[in-house]
């Protein structure tokens, strides 16, 4: 019998590939959500599918007894919408983080994985549209996205400690902006590409000739298909890496670009409203890849139009089978 490997976040976006991922790879997984199993995205009858509040310590226990590896992804997240109005909630994921820790290293877990995000990166490397892209080194001195950022940012450093004191085998990805189907697309944790897909959507459903965009358009952002993700998440595991490292891809566009893609794609052109107002986190955003390239062979190379078009024919889906019940 293959070793068990243990994701938490599975009934999440990431975590729902991963299972898949894993157990296609042959792989025995056993797969955790707080979610009731009806709203996770994705639900894997080969894996053995487990509803817990990760938040927990003895759940955390319950969960990676017997494991070898464990991904942890749970955390209480969404797009720039929910972590600027939600940061307590989001600073609560440490709870998540330091029991799966704690309950990996005293059950001899052999690899713990930790999902960080490009929200650690300090702020002020960050003002810039033409953003050069952030080098690992760029989260220190540390001024990360406020509430979420501050979390992932501690979770990281506790994830290396507990391997420089008790060695236990940690790795951090840090996920710059990750979409593609079967993704949030909906509800207020949505994400820039998945919100542009379904306001597209829907303005081609209703035959509406307008679109709303957060901010003036110009803030820049990288955006990484799914399946590099999931291809790095594994390989980053696998890896001798011991520092948090960027997984993301180095296609840089403006929110601009990006609705111009996803238009495109749909076959319309909508008139902009800018809503100056709205959340649009920091100015420049990019991923340098130096780091994995040279410690992989290997970067995200998806390019945005290939998974913009995937990821928008499945919100399409989801948004024509609303307006039928609707
Ligand atoms: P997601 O919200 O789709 O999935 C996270 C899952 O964690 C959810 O299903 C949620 O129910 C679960 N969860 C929350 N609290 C829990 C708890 N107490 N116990 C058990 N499960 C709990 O998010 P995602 O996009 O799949 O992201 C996965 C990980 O990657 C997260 O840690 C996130 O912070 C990180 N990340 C994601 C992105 C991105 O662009 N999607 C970017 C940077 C970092």
């Amino acid at each position: 019998m293959d070793d068990l490997v243990v994701v938490a976040g599975a009934g999440g976006f990431i975590g729902g590939h991963l299972v898949a991922d894993l157990v296609r790879d042959g792989k025995r997984v056993r797969a955790m959500d707080c979610k009731p199993l009806e709203d996770w995205y994705q639900v894997d009858r080969d894996a053995d599918n487990v509803v817990l509040d990760l938040r927990l310590r003895d759940a955390c226990f319950r969960a990676v007894a017997g494991a070898a590896d464990v991904y942890n992804l749970a955390a209480d997240m969404g797009g720039m919408g929910f972590i600027e109005s939600n940061k307590g909630l989001c600073m609560v994921s440490v709870l998540i983080n330091t029991h799966m820790l704690l309950a990996s290293q005293q059950l001899d877990v052999q690899r713990f994985f930790y999902a960080s995000s490009a929200c650690v990166y300090a702020a002020d490397k960050q003002t810039d549209p033409d953003n050069p892209g952030l080098r690992e080194s760029d989260a220190y001195p540390a001024m990360p996205e406020d509430g979420y950022g501050w979390e992932k940012l501690f979770s990281e450093r506790m994830c290396r400690h507990f391997s420089e004191d008790f060695g236990l085998h940690t790795r951090v990805a840090r996920y710059h902006n990750v979409y593609g189907p079967h993704g949030t697309w909906s509800g207020g944790r949505e994400k820039a590409p998945a919100a542009i897909c379904r306001k597209v959507a829907e303005a081609k459903l209703t035959g509406s000739s307008q679109i709303e965009i957060w901010g003036d358009g110009e803030q820049t952002r990288s955006f990484m298909y799914i399946d590099d993700c999931i291809y790095g998440t594994k390989t980053i595991l696998g890896s001798q890496l011991t520092e948090p490292i960027n997984l993301g891809s180095s296609e840089m566009v403006t929110i601009n670009q990006l609705v111009d893609i996803v238009e495109d794609i749909a076959g319309v052109r909508l008139e902009r409203q800018y809503l100056l107002a709205a959340p649009k986190g920091v100015r420049g955003r990019n991923s340098d890849n130096t780091m994995i390239a040279t410690m992989l062979g290997w970067e995200p190379s998806i390019s945005l139009r290939t998974g913009l078009e995937k990821t928008y024919a499945w919100i399409f889906d989801q948004v024509a089978a609303l307006t039928a019940i609707g």
